[in-house]
């Protein structure tokens, strides 16, 4: 078949959907209220050309634009001229049926929201595509109808991929594994077997191991962030005079090597990270030719109670349990300035020129050409590791930037 491309027929894209609707108030209710739509315009037209454009003749028009995400919809009532409802026998196997399918992130809390309207249903309930079905397997999905009998569908598709699971808190790559993972995969050198437990079985485990940090959020004495603990895997000899307590390195540097190989082979470092709050005196100037950093630590009983619970929680391990010694130290240091490494915010973003340099496009309030999108944009240091969301932001920017240049 010869199908002619979209430069050939100079199309570009799809701009709204029209619907037309018996009451402009009511269907503006429902898609706000029950569908979360934005908003857009409200205009009334009645000029000739616009009838001729619709085909009816003497018509006005009510024209309500609608948004959501990238996508706008027009619901359009004939004010006065009655419009025929859709037959109450319509189903969807009809060669009018048509219907716009709506992509919500959390099926459950979205259908049980769609509940408390008047709707009329078209599925029995949210129904899951058959992983047999290649193109939407896993997807989950629910038909039902508008005031006016239009057809419409919330759809929610499965996370293609688990990127550390909430990566709030931590920093290392902790995946999780697709779905897909868990069932037979063919490569082109040789065959991974299918788990003989599926996703569904992990999903609950899953989200228990990511609470590992929950005391992040705090304890009950102390209701406020302390930060998040990560291992860092095993310990170095020769790091260790570098990293040892201020007061403990002259002595450690007297250890022969042989006896520091085998410390550090009986050791294990964590890296504790506590969120360094925004203080307009820590910054960084150019004096003269050097870049100078102005630094006062702060929010540092919040990093003391974590390092404090972290080494309950290491001493609350059995000196029993297998490949614990019976004689354990807890040696902690601070990271020194020169080492600095999740530098963010000196040029943060925000909506109100007098307190931030970008606009949320990551565009200097000032110029209008020059756009920032490395971890300056951040409005705060986060306390967790800053790269992924370097990176979203930067996909995030990138695409603005697309759609402006086009
Ligand atoms: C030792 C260490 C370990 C870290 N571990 C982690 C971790 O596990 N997880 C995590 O999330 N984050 C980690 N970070 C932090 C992370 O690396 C940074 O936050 C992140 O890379 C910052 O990204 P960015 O794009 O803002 O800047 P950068 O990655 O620093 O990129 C800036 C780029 O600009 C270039 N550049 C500078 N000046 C000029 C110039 N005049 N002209 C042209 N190019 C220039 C530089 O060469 C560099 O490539 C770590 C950092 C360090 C130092």
């Amino acid at each position: 078949m010869n199908i002619p491309s979209q430069t050939d027929v100079q199309v570009q894209r799809i701009r709204a959907i029209g619907l037309t609707v018996m009451n402009c108030d009511r269907s503006l209710h429902f898609y706000t209220q029950a569908l979360g739509f934005k908003f857009v315009s409200d205009i009334t037209v009645a000029a000739e050309d616009y009838n001729d454009l619709e085909g009816v003749t003497r018509a006005n028009i009510r024209i309500i634009t609608l948004q959501l995400g990238d996508e706008l919809i027009e619901l359009m009532e004939y004010l006065n001229i009655p419009s025929q409802p859709i037959p109450s026998d319509s189903q969807s196997n009809d060669l009018w049926f048509q219907h716009l399918a709506i992509v919500v992130s959390d099926m459950d809390s979205a259908y049980t929201h769609l509940r408390s309207f008047p709707i009329q249903p078209i599925s029995t309930a949210p129904q899951t595509i058959p992983p047999g079905n290649e193109a939407s397997g896993g997807v989950r999905a629910f038909k039902f109808k508008d005031p006016d009998g239009h057809d419409l569908e919330l759809i929610w598709f499965p996370p293609g991929y688990w990127v550390s699971g909430n990566t709030k808190l931590y920093g290392a790559a902790l995946v999780r594994l697709r779905e897909r993972d868990f069932e037979k995969v063919i490569h082109k050198g040789g065959i991974s077997p299918e788990w003989p437990l599926k996703y569904q079985d992990f999903e609950p485990y899953y989200t228990q191991a990511e609470k590992l940090n929950d005391f992040y959020w705090g304890e009950p004495d102390f209701p406020y962030p302390m930060g998040m603990v990560q291992n860092t895997g095993n310990v170095l000899a020769d790091m260790i005079p570098a990293e040892a307590p201020p007061l403990m390195a002259p002595f450690v540097k007297l250890i022969p090597h042989f006896e520091r190989h085998l410390l550090a082979q009986r050791s294990v470092g964590w890296w504790l990270q506590t969120e360094d709050l925004p203080d307009p005196n820590n910054q960084i100037r150019v004096v003269g030719d050097k870049i100078h950093i102005d630094y006062t630590l702060n929010n540092t009983e919040a990093s003391d109670r974590l390092i404090h619970r972290w080494t309950s929680v290491l001493k609350s391990i059995p000196r029993s349990a297998k490949h614990v010694l019976p004689f354990s130290i807890y040696p902690r240091t601070h990271l020194p300035e020169q080492a600095v490494a999740h530098q963010c915010g000196s040029c943060r973003f925000g909506t109100d020129p007098q307190t931030s340099v970008l606009d949320l496009n990551c565009r200097t309030h000032d110029v209008d050409n020059l756009y920032v999108v490395d971890s300056s944009f951040f409005p705060s240091n986060s306390g967790a590791n800053p790269t992924l969301t370097i990176m979203a932001n930067a996909l995030r920017v990138g695409d603005h930037l697309a759609k402006r240049l086009r």
